[in-house]
């Protein structure tokens, strides 16, 4: 019996041959059968033998609320210890059990490197905020005492991403939970069984330390459908999504406060001041992360001409397939379909998009396929979200800065910039108005892996947040005392 994965690998061969054949594209039967022959790779990855996650796990999406609401109602009578320890036990589970957490999506999902993911599920269970973020506020005078603390919603409905599958369950999990809420998960549709086990396991660490069932709960099999159902649901109290354009337009029309982590095009601007050695390293390192799969991932460079040459020679030592004019006519060929990206590639190794352009030799060593293009090439302009990651020259730092703006399309998410320039940072930090600006290193730095500060993995720019922690999964309320509290 064939596995989905050979299934899948027929279908896209199908859909190749398909395009190169009879899709009017210009193609000559050498280029068709040089492309279609190095689509197979070498050894299929087996299916994936994902346990079924049962605890928490509801077929219908109105009983996951129902159970959810009555899990929060429980969790608001549990003291803010236990809920510490709630918390814990969560990053505990997803550190116990990473390596199959990180395997199983890559196996379900056929998406990213499982390597990379363990080090996002490690990043996400270390360095989430929990409860500790969540600070009282008071303010004492003549009038006496007015205290605002942060409140659960109650019922939060997070939708989820395929590309970081579990680090987004954990990341919502740590920050809602922490804040009090509880939770529905309806998370995206080919990553369902590997989610179902990681809101299983975290559930069985919230009960093993005293917490209520079902303070996480999810759809067994989600759909667009269930997402919808879900966003009006009367005790759904707020929707928080990560993902493209669809579903933050379908959150921000569901007449509930929403929390909206959208798409990004990250650009990297080189100038010519830059330690061209060192910002090579830190681009393909961030552009590379996961296949490029993760939304903050460098998806194009910027190069001013002064130093293009020099950074290209550099971007050539690492583990970089450098494409030549032809080779570009063909990964556009397979990467894209018409106008749009061939999601058949997104998250795939560079290595087989490389043996899918006729180039045959590399393996999961390569990291990156790049190539120099112009700035209204399609691979600057979609984001292609695999390791194919374009470069184009601009005269000068303000035109980088200015392109950089362009081809980051107004999504405000991330940028990053290499160079010892401090006028010419300081001038693309203001101007570009993202969520994470990253100055001399890769772009991951500004999600805390190997940067400063805590991590999220659902990034608000749409809706202004930014990096999302409990804070942001809470309301303010205020109680005031009149007279009488003051000791001084
Ligand atoms: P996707 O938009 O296809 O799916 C995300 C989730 O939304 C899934 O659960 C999916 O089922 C659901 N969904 C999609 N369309 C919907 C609709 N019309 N109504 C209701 N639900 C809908 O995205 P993906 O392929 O899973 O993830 C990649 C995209 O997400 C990229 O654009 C990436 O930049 C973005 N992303 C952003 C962040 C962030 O923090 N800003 C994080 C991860 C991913």
């Amino acid at each position: 019996m064939a596995t989905i994965d050979e299934r899948k690998i027929e279908e896209i061969v199908s859909k190749v041959l398909e395009r190169l054949g009879g899709g009017g594209r210009p193609s000559s039967t050498g280029e068709a059968q040089r492309l279609t022959t190095a689509h197979v790779p070498e050894t299929p990855r087996p299916r994936a033998n994902i346990p079924r996650g049962t605890n928490g796990v509801y077929a219908d999406p109105d009983a996951a609320a129902k159970a959810a609401r009555k899990a929060f109602e429980a969790n608001e009578r549990t003291s803010v210890a236990t809920r510490i320890k709630m918390v814990e036990a969560m990053r505990k589970a997803v550190l116990a059990n990473n390596d199959a957490l990180s395997r199983y999506a890559v196996e379900e999902t056929g998406l990213g490197r499982y390597e990379d993911k363990l080090n996002k599920n490690r990043l996400v269970a270390e360095k989430t905020p929990g409860c500790e973020i969540l600070r009282p506020q008071a303010y004492t005078g003549d009038d006496g005492l007015m205290l605002t603390e942060r409140a659960p919603y109650g019922v939060m409905l997070a939708i989820t991403p395929t590309t970081n599958p579990t680090e987004t369950i954990l990341c919502n999990a740590i920050g809602m939970v922490a804040a009090g809420n509880a939770v529905v998960f309806n998370v995206h549709p080919s990553a369902a069984q590997t989610c179902s086990w990681c809101v299983h396991i975290l559930n069985e660490a919230i009960q093993s330390v005293g917490g209520p069932r079902d303070v996480l709960t999810s759809v067994e099999k989600p759909t667009v459908e269930s997402a919808n159902a879900l966003m009006k649901h009367p005790l759904v109290r707020i929707v928080v999504v990560t993902g493209g354009p669809a579903v933050v337009k379908a959150a921000m029309n569901s007449g509930k406060k929403s929390i909206c982590a959208g798409p990004g095009n990250p650009p990297a601007v080189v100038d010519e001041t830059a330690n061209l050695k060192k910002a090579a390293d830190a681009i393909v390192r961030g552009a590379s992360l996961d296949n490029n799969i993760v939304c903050i991932a460098e998806k194009e460079v910027i190069a001013v001409d002064a130093i293009a040459n020099g950074l290209i020679e550099e971007l050539k030592r690492q583990p970089v397939l450098w494409l030549n004019d032809r080779q570009i006519r063909d990964a556009e060929r397979v990467v894209l379909d018409g106008d749009h990206v061939n999601k058949d590639w997104v998250g795939k190794d560079a290595g087989l998009i490389a043996k899918a352009i006729g180039v045959s030799g590399h393996g999961h060593d390569l990291r990156l396929l790049m190539c120099e293009v112009t700035e209204d090439h399609p691979f600057v302009q979609h984001e292609l979200l695999m390791p194919v990651i374009p470069l184009f020259r601009t005269n000068n730092a303000p035109d980088a800065i200015a392109a950089a703006l362009r081809v980051e399309h107004g999504f405000h998410h991330t940028a990053t910039m290499h160079s010892t320039n401090i006028d010419n940072m300081a001038a693309m930090a203001r101007v570009c108005n993202c969520s994470i600006f990253v100055k001399n290193d890769a772009s991951y730095a500004g999600l805390a892996l190997g940067g400063e500060g805590y991590t999220s993995f659902t990034i608000a720019s749409p809706t202004g947040e930014g990096l999302t922690t409990a804070i942001h999964f809470t309301r303010e309320r205020r109680c005031t005392l009149k007279d009488s509290f003051r000791f001084v």
